[in-house]
């Protein structure tokens, strides 16, 4: 996808040089996952793969999926300010390690994060040009139907992530962008055209210094 509104030599304007941020959010079975391969088939972004004390699912990998380390690891890593947020959800943490992404931004790359509320809120905290997207699932019946059909988690764990669902519901309006996953292709549609509006912002552009002075007759 062609990112920004001018790639012309001779433009009088030039993108800054970070990359931008992309937060999604949403609840567990909210279809995140799917969501996020199919922006990244569709848009040039990093993915920041987190670290997560939790058990691999089948077919995780880990490096790809997320980086699985213990407890130990996890605090050791937190301790030496390596993550840039994380968050503890039912009963696992989960964090977004930092030097990947900052890497990333500086060379201009846009960064994709997936992850929870509480993590949401602590990049919007560091990063205010962060851009927070929020998934809605149609309803809580049809989040409770694609847990249970995802068939990964105890029912006791659904029960625990539909409660979390359903307080975080509650901070859509902290966000910047509300997608509704009814029809995946239409919610990964609208993820396209938030990251390419994002990219067609003023903010985003700066006059090139060897651009022609706004009343030069050339
Ligand atoms: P799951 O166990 O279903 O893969 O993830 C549980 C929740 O943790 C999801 O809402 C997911 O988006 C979130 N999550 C994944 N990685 C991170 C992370 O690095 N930080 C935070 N705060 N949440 C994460």
């Amino acid at each position: 996808m062609r990112a920004g509104c001018s790639a012309d030599a001779a433009s009088p304007i030039e993108a800054v040089r970070e990359g931008l941020l992309f937060v999604i959010t949403g609840a567990s079975g909210v279809g995140k996952g799917t969501l996020r391969s199919r922006l990244l088939q569709r848009a040039d972004l990093f993915y920041s793969v987190s670290w997560t004390t939790r058990e691999p699912r089948p077919g995780e990998r880990d490096g790809t999926d997320y980086r699985f380390v213990d407890r130990a690891q996890f605090l050791g890593e937190l301790r030496s300010q390596g993550f840039l947020e994380h968050a503890e959800f039912v009963g696992h943490l989960y964090g977004t390690p930092r030097a990947p992404v900052a890497a990333a931004l500086a060379q201009g790359r846009d960064v994709l994060l997936e992850i929870e509320v509480q993590g949401a809120a602590q990049v919007a905290a560091h990063f205010p040009q962060a851009v927070l997207i929020f998934i809605l699932p149609p309803n809580l019946e049809e989040l409770r139907r694609r847990l249970i059909r995802r068939g990964t988690e105890a029912s006791e764990r659904i029960e625990q992530r539909l409660a979390r669902a359903a307080e975080e519901l509650r901070s859509f309006a902290d966000f910047h962008y509300l997608v509704i996953n009814d029809q995946v292709e239409r919610a990964a549609d609208d993820l396209v055209a938030i990251v390419r509006a994002e990219h067609l912002r003023s903010r985003r552009y700066q006059p090139k210094t060897s651009a022609p002075a706004p009343n030069s007759p050339l």
